[in-house]
């Protein structure tokens, strides 16, 4: 038996029947047989088949199972609809029946019942008499005009206090602020306060490259600023103690008189102007004011925590 059907198989496939018929067992042939069906359906026939035939088991089998769930799914709102339907009368009769319980018969069971008023009737007849004794008493009250009174106090001390912490983040931050800063950063000092080549050089040169920012040592208001002697150009600020901080050199002067700057603020642009060799700031303190005297800048900077 197994020849007709591996040669029916096996027949589109040609050649190989004869070959296979000439082994007398019976077993290598079913296996060889159905190992070449399954190898052919899968190289020529399961691609077209398998899309079709395979998965169509496979939606059909849960197919039930969805559909199974669907009428319980389905029956579930009908049931509590019905329920939904149910309750109110379920709860008429069972207030109807507590009720006639408790009114009628007192609450069977219960010999406590005559002697506190634990039924809901009971229950329900004190609200009721409470509701009525507070209807006759009169109603707390104040104005609009003093409900908008209030609410602009509330509005006022709520201002209050955030204007008070405004200004104490403000101080707060003033106090982290630098007072005091070297005018040029990563600046190589190159001369001192004191005797230099036959004079006296009555500040300090830190040389940087043209076009580095200038800073103002501390707060200030800008005295004087522009052209000056020797210096090219020159900017000239007064601080809080009545010292004049002055800058010479720059390239480029960006404050004007009467400003008021901080320290660290950017006031100038490092230059070569006037009497200099090279890029560089030269820096004075002139102590308690514009003609006052002429002291080292660097123990007035190290007072103010800044080192040169
Ligand atoms: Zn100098």
């Amino acid at each position: 038996m197994p020849g007709p059907r591996t040669g029916a198989h096996r027949r589109p496939a040609g050649r190989p029947v004869s070959a296979l018929r000439g082994f007398p067992p019976v077993l290598p042939v079913p296996r060889a047989a159905g190992d070449d069906v399954v190898a052919s359906l899968a190289t020529t026939v399961l691609p077209e088949l398998a899309p079709v035939e395979a998965p169509a088991p496979v939606v059909e089998a849960p197919a039930p199972v969805v559909e199974a769930p669907a009428p319980v799914v389905e029956a579930a709102p009908v049931r509590r609809r019905s329920l939904r339907d149910r309750r109110p009368h379920l709860l008429l009769a069972a207030l109807v029946a507590g009720a006639i319980g408790a009114g009628v018969l007192g609450v069977p069971g219960s010999t406590q019942a005559g002697a506190e008023p634990s039924s809901e009737l009971g229950v329900q007849m004190e609200l009721a008499t409470e509701d009525v004794s507070e209807e006759l008493l009169p109603m707390a009250s104040i104005t609009e005009a003093e409900a908008q009174a209030r609410l602009q106090e509330v509005a006022a001390s709520r201002a209050e206090r955030a204007a008070a912490e405004a200004a104490a983040a403000e101080a707060a931050a003033e106090a982290a602020r630098p007072k005091a800063v070297l005018p040029v950063s990563g600046a190589r000092f190159t001369s001192g306060f004191g005797s230099r080549w036959g004079t006296f050089h009555y500040g300090i040169d830190l040389a940087a490259p043209l076009g580095t920012p200038e800073y103002a040592a501390a707060d200030g208001v800008v005295l004087r600023a522009g052209a000056a002697s020797g210096f090219g150009l020159a900017v000239y600020v007064l601080h809080d103690n009545g010292d004049v901080t002055v800058y010479g050199h720059m390239q480029e002067i960006l404050v004007e008189v009467g400003q008021f700057v901080e320290a660290g603020e950017t006031i100038a642009l490092l230059g070569n102007r006037g009497q200099s060799t090279g890029p560089h700031l030269h820096f004075e303190v002139h102590q308690g004011g514009m003609s006052g005297r002429k002291v080292d800048p660097v123990p007035w900077l190290a007072a103010r925590g800044v080192e040169v």
